[in-house]
């Protein structure tokens, strides 16, 4: 499933996953002079990164301020003196504090007003809070949220770690943690649910644009073709998962399943490809289910990997909701050919690379002439949070460290997305994503790096896991709450078989397939 990855990255709230990210001007502001910062025509807001009713207000800012005219810094002991010489810990911990372009410093409920005035949805609120008797009342308000704050929303049970999770958790139990985690989601509720309905429209949008439709591209050497079906119209609707076949150079790639056979045998009908040869990167239902079918209707020899045979013969019982929304595929029939390290497409060789980690009899297909990557799942997004159990995101880091070594220009998903800066691929909104490849992969490389991180460390501190996936998933983070809606739909859709509890568990996959016990303990509710 694809968590859109064309979302604006916003800065991170937590002092610690901003360290650890490094994403966050923090590191530039410690470099950077009190000058430099001062001539920055921006309204600097100092908040609490560790405090879950700033982070929610900080995405209430993010979300207003569409000309970047803000700036937020979660306050350490590097950003104030940088920020302004005036600022003292103690008080900026206690409140709100703004640092206006001309150095002005607006504290607390001041502060707040002086931010609502910014914006025109707000700019009444600012104006008003500003007079007697709604500025007294104001203050009284704020005063009671900031002494309070704390007591509201401790430290997420201890997923923050810079306030020493021993001492938090002898505190806290889980019930603190629910109760923070929940609080922040709750103030943010309305922006999830925005988001949500945003990205639906998108959704539905790139949906009707590709319905039945195919993309020619490079001359004809590279065709997309959108593959529909009544069940299965269902993900691109709800998850924003195209369907794709890929036909390149005269090689058919991953073409469906059963339940999109009537549609691909449209395709065929009318555009009457050449097809020399049909290649499946994976052994995933959606990829696999017409093989036999389209060598049978065209007499071009099948392909697949060693290990992707052996899954094809037999194929396993699928989850019943796969079966049947995508269509559980038939087994793979005598004859086919085993991929070996080229395939030979009609105008040049391609590269067949393993890249196990979505799956791990993964492959891509790559044309160094062209710099086309045929990716397959190998990409799918830079922000992909709900995997199913197949996935090894350990392994899947190194299979990127391994195509970041490619020189690539047009980087084809799977699932109907291109990233490519090229002119001659033409712009196709929701489809064609102006992004450097290189770049994209180099962001998703980042994001799972972090992500073992985070889930390093939080086995290191014993925290529970499911404190561990809240701490993946920051309300803080932009990307965290703009796809929830999304991604708790796919959790509850596909009853819990793709889910961001499933990222978690994607670190911590033994050889095997065996989770650690401690693990499987908790996952089943023991502690
Ligand atoms: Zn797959």
């Amino acid at each position: 499933m694809v968590t859109p990855d064309h979302l604006e990255h916003g800065p991170h709230a937590c002092i610690i996953c901003a360290i650890a990210m490094n994403e966050h001007p923090l590191a530039e502001m410690a470099a950077s002079s009190d000058k430099e910062y001062g001539a920055q025509a921006a309204y600097r807001v100092l908040y609490d990164g560790q405090c879950e009713i700033c982070q929610a207000c900080v995405s209430w800012l993010k979300t207003l301020d569409r000309e970047n005219r803000t700036t937020c810094l979660p306050i350490s002991a590097n950003v104030l003196p940088a920020v302004d010489s005036r600022l003292k810990m103690d008080d900026c911990l206690r409140q709100l504090h703004v640092v206006t372009p001309e150095d002005e410093v607006h504290v607390g409920w001041d502060a707040v007003t002086c931010l609502a005035r910014l914006f025109p949805s707000t700019w009444l609120i600012g104006v008003v809070g500003q007079r007697f008797p709604f500025r007294n009342v104001g203050q009284l308000i704020y005063g009671f949220v900031a002494t309070n704050r704390y007591s509201l929303s401790k430290c997420r049970g201890g997923a923050c770690r810079a306030a020493k999770p021993e001492a938090v958790r002898r505190q806290v139990g889980l019930s603190a943690f629910w109760s923070c985690y929940t609080l922040g989601f709750f103030i943010r509720l309305p922006l999830v649910l925005w988001a949500g309905i945003r990205a639906g429209a998108q959704r539905t949008s790139v949906f009707a644009r590709t319905y039945h439709k195919r993309l020619d591209l490079l001359n004809g050497k590279l065709t997309i073709l959108f593959l529909n079906g009544l069940l299965p119209n269902t993900v691109p609707l709800l998850f924003g998962e195209l369907f794709t076949a890929v036909l390149y150079d005269g090689i058919a790639i991953d073409p469906g399943s059963p339940k999109m056979r009537r549609s691909l045998a449209r395709h065929v009908r009318r555009l009457k490809p050449k097809i020399k040869k049909i290649v499946a990167t994976h052994a995933h239902e959606e990829h696999v289910g017409n093989l036999n079918w389209l060598s049978d209707l065209t007499g071009a020899p099948v392909h697949v990997s060693g290990m992707t045979a052996q899954f094809l013969m037999p194929f396993k019982k699928l989850p019943w909701v796969r079966a049947a929304i995508i269509g559980q595929p038939p087994n793979l029939k005598q004859p086919f050919q085993v991929l070996r390290e080229t395939l030979a497409g009609d105008s040049g060789g391609l590269q067949v690379i393993a890249t196990p980690g979505h799956c791990d009899d993964h492959i891509v297909l790559y044309d160094p002439k062209e710099k086309v990557l045929l990716a397959g799942d190998a990409f799918m997004g830079s922000y992909f949070a709900t995997p199913n159990p197949d996935v090894d995101s350990r392994k899947w880091l190194v299979s990127l460290e391994r195509l970041m070594e490619l020189d690539i220009e047009i980087l084809v998903e799977g699932h109907g997305h291109i990233h490519t800066l090229r002119a001659d691929i033409p712009d196709f909104p929701g489809v064609v994503i102006r992004q450097d490849p290189k770049a994209a992969i180099s962001q998703k490389l980042d994001y799972l790096r972090w992500l073992r991180e985070q889930i390093e460390a939080g086995f290191q501190d014993q925290l529970p896991v499911r404190v561990i996936e809240a701490s993946c998933f920051p309300w803080g983070k932009r990307t965290s709450w703009e796809s929830c809606a999304t991604d708790e739909c796919i959790r509850l859709l596909s009853l819990g078989h793709f889910s961001r509890t499933e990222l978690v568990r994607s670190f911590v996959r033994m050889d095997g397939d065996q989770l650690p016990t401690v693990y499987e303990v908790r996952l089943s509710g023991g502690e």
